[in-house]
């Protein structure tokens, strides 16, 4: 038997398929990838287990092709939410408006007045570029954005109340997403934490009782991503301000997601709202960018001039402030809040979180039928009215009225499971990976944000399912 060779580096260089790549990767990637693939090959030639066609130039030329493609393929990618959450922090949470996305690109196409004062020609401060904004949506005195809230939250205790005790109810010491937990926080912020109360009920006379000469600050957390039902009591913010005031200590409230307005107003579950929260008498309120605002990811800070300045002193400030693309969409989005009356059709959170039952089912009703003709016999497609949430820790056991297309595999109990994981991969494997949920035997397509249908048609024909 004839021995079979591996053809040189430059033998495959010489084949025309390799000019088109040569221009796509470059000289150095092509060489790399080739030499990559021929040691690969190497063995497989000794051992005589490959063809000649196998290691033909032509068919080693495609192989780096499909390799390099793949290499520069990007990592960050585009997904469909089907989900069932809106605001999902592992998809990323709000998706921005063309306002934003347009700041977005002019602030990182052109230099800009990130802190520069065009008026007096001097050095300015970055948040002077949003807060008039928030100032007059919130009613607050002050402002300062930082990356995210838990920044917001880490950056605020610190400020106000390194080396002395902060007090919070059992009932708010919650654990946000693994890594977020207020315990944790306030020890790293340098605060002592002072509980008070219980995990169901707390009352004006567990503060009362636990402020002393240390007490450097009163607390609030929204409980976000959990809610206490039954025999519970809480202080109301108002009552517990004028509690704090009347022993000189500032109250922070932690609105989490937060809202700027009342969005009973679109039918949706009531979320406290910042200016709300500062009308009460809270001194500090902090909230997320991208949950319920709709716009970047950052952590807004809110308040009192005295104590705003503090924060803005703190060296802290500088390691967590947000960089100008941000700012420029956040401004644009907040910009929108002027006009309420059109907010929900121009804000992609507000639009999709509005967005009708009926529409959804429609929209499900309209593309059953293709789906069960692309996934044939074993599956039975439907389309049924199913329940989202909002997510991010906004309402947590509020639930948004939906409609999904819901598959079920016509398999024995024991493979099923099997199928529906099956099916989940090959949604997860389209060029524009697919991401429902599985429940009950089931695999969910939550139509609610499907609102670029024509491109999730495009690539229904590549759905390649394993039986
Ligand atoms: C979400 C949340 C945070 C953290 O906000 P990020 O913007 O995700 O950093 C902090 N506190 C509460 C109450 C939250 O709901």
């Amino acid at each position: 038997m004839m021995s079979l060779r591996l053809p040189s580096i430059d033998g495959v260089l010489r084949h025309p398929a390799c000019g088109p790549l040569l221009e796509r990767h470059g000289r150095e990637s092509l060489l790399a990838g080739l030499r990559q693939l021929l040691d690969e090959l190497r063995p497989g030639v000794l051992n005589g287990q490959l063809s000649a066609v196998e290691i033909s130039p032509e068919v080693l030329a495609g192989r780096v092709s499909e390799r390099l493609a793949q290499q520069q393929r990007s990592h960050v990618r585009r997904v469909f939410n089907l989900t069932g959450t809106v605001l999902h922090t592992n998809l990323g949470r709000a998706l921005l408006p063309d306002e934003a996305i347009d700041a977005v690109q002019m602030a990182a196409r052109y230099p800009l007045n990130l802190e520069f004062d065009l008026t007096s020609g001097k050095r300015g401060d970055r948040d002077d570029l949003i807060e008039g904004l928030i100032r007059e949506l919130t009613g607050a005195e002050a402002v300062t954005v930082v990356n995210n809230n838990a920044a917001a939250v880490l950056l605020t205790l610190n400020s106000l109340g390194a080396r002395k005790e902060g007090i919070i109810s059992r009932g708010e010491l919650i654990e946000i997403g693994g890594a977020f937990r207020i315990p944790d926080i306030m020890a790293r912020a340098g605060v002592r934490l002072h509980e008070v109360g219980t995990t169901n009920r707390t009352h004006a006379r567990d503060y009362e009782a636990a402020i002393n000469p240390r007490s450097g600050l009163i607390m609030r957390v929204h409980a976000s991503n959990y809610s206490i039902e039954g025999f519970t009591a809480r202080v109301p913010t108002a009552e517990l301000a004028e509690l704090a005031h009347r022993h000189g200590l500032p109250l922070l409230e932690d609105l989490g997601s937060g809202s700027l307005l009342d969005l009973t107003r679109w039918g949706l579950p009531a979320e406290p709202t910042v200016r709300q929260a500062l009308l009460d008498g809270a001194d500090i309120v902090t909230f997320s960018g991208d949950k319920l605002l709709g716009g970047p990811q950052a952590g807004l800070i809110v308040g009192r001039k005295a104590l705003i300045a503090k924060i803005k002193k703190n060296p802290l400030k500088r390691a967590l402030r947000v960089d100008k693309l941000t700012l420029a969409a956040l401004e644009a989005v907040l910009g929108l809040y002027r006009d309420p009356d059109r907010l929900a059709e121009r804000l992609p959170s507000l639009r999709l979180l509005t967005r009708p039952q009926a529409d959804i089912f429609t929209q499900a009703l309209r593309l059953q039928p293709l789906m069960a003709e692309r996934l044939g016999e074993i599956w039975q497609v439907s389309a049924v009215e199913a329940l989202g949430m909002i997510g991010s820790g906004s309402q947590p056991v509020a639930r948004l009225p939906s409609a999904a297309l819901c598959m079920r595999p016509q398999v024995s109990k024991r493979l099923r499971g099997r199928c529906l994981l099956n099916l989940e991969a090959a949604l997860r494997a389209l060029p524009i990976p697919v991401l429902g949920r599985i429940d009950d035997d089931a695999l969910w397509l939550d139509l609610r944000q499907l609102d670029d249908e024509p491109a999730w048609l495009a690539q229904l024909p590549q759905l390649q399912v394993d039986p």
